[in-house]
């Protein structure tokens, strides 16, 4: 296996379903924390309207202030509309991040739109944000089940990636939004993408609803996926699905990698303090399992 990269998209995933708002000094504390050990791409936040999710009105800020300085990781952002992308585009977020979902249902709860709909417009925004230099990743959300349909075809899943493709847009995010997605899927996916377009980039983002979120991680790791998404404590889910949890724990997979030999270069240690601070900020326990019991060759407990 080639060694993965993993993006943490906690300060999105992760905290736009928290009930409480995080004061922006906190989350840039944390974000630099996150940007500075060692991880490839940290998601600051989402471009949705500030009164209808409190919790990601700062993002524009965020993005100013930590765009002035020098981390070691690349810093993204969700777009999920045109006016958001005029922002994100306005604060000079270097890594943007769309997407349309696979669920008709998903879709239109979400964006108000049909999947086709969404494509064609996730499409034409993607190639706008690239025209300007910036990287772009493109996902199918709900890509692996729907928390409201069930079972999504494959069919309808790889449609998605063909019309990604065929705009010249490679970097291809599979997103299990719900939860729902088990690892023989994941990796036949995630192969059938690389067969589509070999040297893909291709990026799991999967939640671990019903457990099964490390297993289908390591799927789409020997199936050739280019990078996971992750979120630190495992904090997560989605505000337009039914009973999503969030997605695998950012320091669990890497206390798993670096167990193999793997991505030794991040800093574990740093990754456990954050999520220990989150755990207190928030005043509970999150899923994550290493920040609570510390790994196993034990060195960050020092
Ligand atoms: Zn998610």
């Amino acid at each position: 296996m080639k060694p993965i990269l993993i993006h943490e998209v906690g300060p999105r995933d992760g905290l736009q379903v928290e009930q409480a708002v995080v004061p922006t000094e906190i989350k840039l504390n944390w974000i630099r924390r996150l940007a500075d050990s060692g991880l490839d791409i940290v998601q600051v936040g989402s471009f949705v309207r500030g009164d209808k999710m409190p919790q990601m009105a700062d993002t524009d800020e965020l993005f100013r202030i930590l765009g002035k300085e020098s981390h070691q990781a690349l810093l993204s952002g969700l777009v999920l509309n045109e006016k958001g992308l005029e922002r994100a585009l306005e604060v000079g977020v270097p890594f943007i991040c769309l997407g349309a979902s696979a669920s008709e249902t998903h879709s239109r709860k979400n964006t108000g739109m049909s999947t086709e709909d969404a494509t064609r417009r996730i499409i034409t925004m993607a190639l706008d944000a690239r025209d300007a230099g910036r990287q772009v990743q493109v996902s199918v959300q709900s890509a692996f089940g729907c928390g409201f349909e069930g079972a999504i075809s494959e069919d309808r899943v790889m449609s998605i990636v063909v019309a990604y493709l065929e705009a010249g847009l490679t970097s291809i995010s599979l997103a299990d939004t719900a939860g729902h997605a088990h690892p023989d899927q994941v990796r036949r996916y995630v192969k059938k993408v690389l067969d589509l377009q070999p040297g893909a980039e291709v990026t799991a983002h999967i939640h671990n609803t019903y457990g099964l979120g490390m297993a289908s991680v390591y799927a789409a790791m020997e199936a050739g996926a280019r990078s996971i998404e992750t979120s630190f404590g495992g904090l997560g889910g989605c505000p337009f699905t039914k009973v999503a949890a969030g997605n695998v724990a950012t320091e669990d997979l890497v206390h798993g990698l670096q167990r193999m030999g793997q991505r030794t270069d991040i800093d574990l240690a740093a990754l456990v303090g954050v999520t220990r601070v989150v755990s207190d900020f928030f005043g509970r326990e999150l899923p994550g399992c290493v920040y609570k019991t510390g790994p196993i060759l034990g060195k960050v407990l020092a």
